[in-house]
């Protein structure tokens, strides 16, 4: 069925009032302007008509998992914690473990971590995982801590005065609790994961996304492969193992996401040239060799996939950086730097010069920027470096947007609003270029350009419709989000 879509459509970097003629899953015409030719027509009035997001970051599995428990972003005291974990244990009781993710030290009144002994008292049978905001510690009671480390110490591990374990984990035991249960977690809830997720990411205007999934022990990412037509949403899935054959196997064209080259900035585990404002005594971690990473990026490089790889602090990036220049001579593959937050000019210069693309998360200035806040804390002056989007787009770096979700909301309206009011001025970017990040460019950083990102003549037919535009709010209605031609997802 033919069918026109009237609205301001976005076409040209500029909105124009116009039609858009839909035909067989693509637009086959558009007409700016009053004139149009004699079809059914779906009127979106004074709305705005963007090509539909694409978020290039997504951890889909702990986004679903996110959706089932609840979210602790807004917990502001240990009581409600306790109260929500006590709650939650009486309404999944039928799930292996308690998993919950974004718990917000910064926002905990009394400003310490629960200890391993108070969360006994709620949950003393089940494993019980806390996840911090970042993903890089984990709190566990004491049940999970023998189910998952056999009474080992880990490096990582936090001991109290007694050299036993508080249950909160960092570094390498923080990745061990990750692996356990992704490893653990049944294959029929995993595809539910899936599922409540695509839910999320549609009613926030998504309509292609990029799943960070699985790692080592952990084969998510071939359980979304198989059941990848399933979903209304394209999603292109980033395995985020090291193992080459495997993926060329699958027949994958990508390898990576957050596969860490260093931790977070939150956990102090962020790779810095120089010590950490706040805490002098460490300047973060590396997690590869430099030999270990050359092997992996050359081998990867030579049988053609694309890669992706977590990079946050200078000296983590410098590091992806030199070993590229080891071999790199184009960037035809396109490879990625995940995050990509604290950066110098030199480093600009040197990923200009690689061609390298950045997968950028601009939420994160909105959380984290600006005075007083986690970037500041942790690198005082240094702040002037973080994610500089003006000074990579004027040296024509491409880069492509995303949220990290669950660390920020998938929700892209939230990812421009951010990128627009950068705490940072000097760094700020307009309007077409923040939803560029979340369409035309993240089209690109996946190499569908010539199919989606944009409204064009054959191009597929995703549109998300607004009622008016992120620029002093993100909090804006969504009036209907079109797959191909097809409304997936509609507002009241
Ligand atoms: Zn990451
Ligand atoms: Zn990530």
């Amino acid at each position: 069925m033919e069918y026109l879509i009237k609205g301001k459509i976005y076409v040209d970097n500029n909105f124009q009032e116009g039609f858009l003629l839909v035909k067989n899953k693509k637009f086959v015409e558009i007409f700016l302007g009053k004139e149009r030719p004699n079809y059914p027509i779906i009127d979106y009035k004074n709305c705005y008509l963007l090509p539909g997001f694409i978020d290039s970051h997504i951890h889909l599995l702990e986004l679903g998992l996110l959706n089932i428990f609840p979210d602790l972003s807004s917990i502001s005291s240990l009581n409600d914690l306790f109260d929500v974990i006590a709650e939650t244990k009486r309404n999944l009781s039928f799930f292996p473990f308690l998993i919950f993710f974004n718990f917000d030290l910064e926002k905990i009144k009394e400003k310490r971590y629960p200890k391993r002994k108070e969360l006994d008292k709620i949950v003393d049978k089940k494993t019980l995982i806390i996840s911090q905001r970042d993903g890089h510690t984990t709190i566990l009671n004491t049940y999970g801590l023998i189910k998952i480390f056999e009474k080992n110490v880990v490096s990582g591990m936090e001991l109290d005065a007694y050299k036993e374990p508080t249950g909160v984990l960092r570094g390498e035991a923080n990745e061990l609790v990750h692996k356990y249960y992704k490893k653990n977690l049944p294959r029929d809830i995993k595809i539910l994961a899936f599922q409540e997720a695509e839910k999320v990411a549609m009613k926030n205007g998504i309509t292609t996304l990029c799943a960070m999934v699985g790692e080592e022990e952990d084969n998510s990412y071939e359980i979304l492969l198989e059941s990848l037509n399933s979903f209304k949403i394209d999603i292109i899935i980033f395995p985020q193992i090291k193992d080459i054959n495997k993926v060329k196997n699958l027949g994958l064209k990508r390898i990576g996401g957050c596969i860490l080259i260093d931790g977070s900035l939150s956990s102090y585990t962020a790779a810095l040239s120089q010590p950490y404002e706040d805490n002098p005594n460490t300047r973060g971690i590396l997690y590869f060799s430099d030999e270990e990473l050359y092997n992996f990026l050359k081998k990867a490089n030579d049988e053609n996939l694309q890669t992706a790889l977590h990079a946050i602090g200078d000296r983590a990036i410098e590091q992806v950086v030199n070993t590229y220049e080891k071999f790199l001579k184009d960037n035809s593959l396109r490879h990625r730097i995940e995050h990509c937050e604290v950066l110098n000019n030199q480093l600009i210069k040197k990923i200009k010069k690689l061609n390298l693309i950045i997968s950028c998360q601009p939420a994160f200035e909105y959380y984290w920027g600006g005075e007083n806040k986690l970037y500041e804390k942790r690198l005082g002056k240094r702040i002037k470096f973080t994610n500089p989007y003006r000074s990579l787009l004027n040296e024509n770096i491409i880069l492509v947007g995303g949220s990290d979700a669950p660390i920020t909301p998938p929700n892209p309206l939230l990812g421009i609003y951010s990128a627009l009011n950068h705490p940072n001025e000097k760094e700020r970017i307009n309007l077409k270029e923040a939803v560029n990040l979340f369409t035309k460019n993240a089209a690109y950083g996946i190499f569908l350009e010539n199919k989606i990102g944009e409204i064009k003549k054959d191009y597929e037919a995703d549109l998300v419709v607004l009622e008016s535009l992120p620029i002093d709010n993100y909090d804006i209605k969504i009036k209907a989000v079109i797959k191909k031609g097809e409304i997936i997802w509609q507002g009241d």
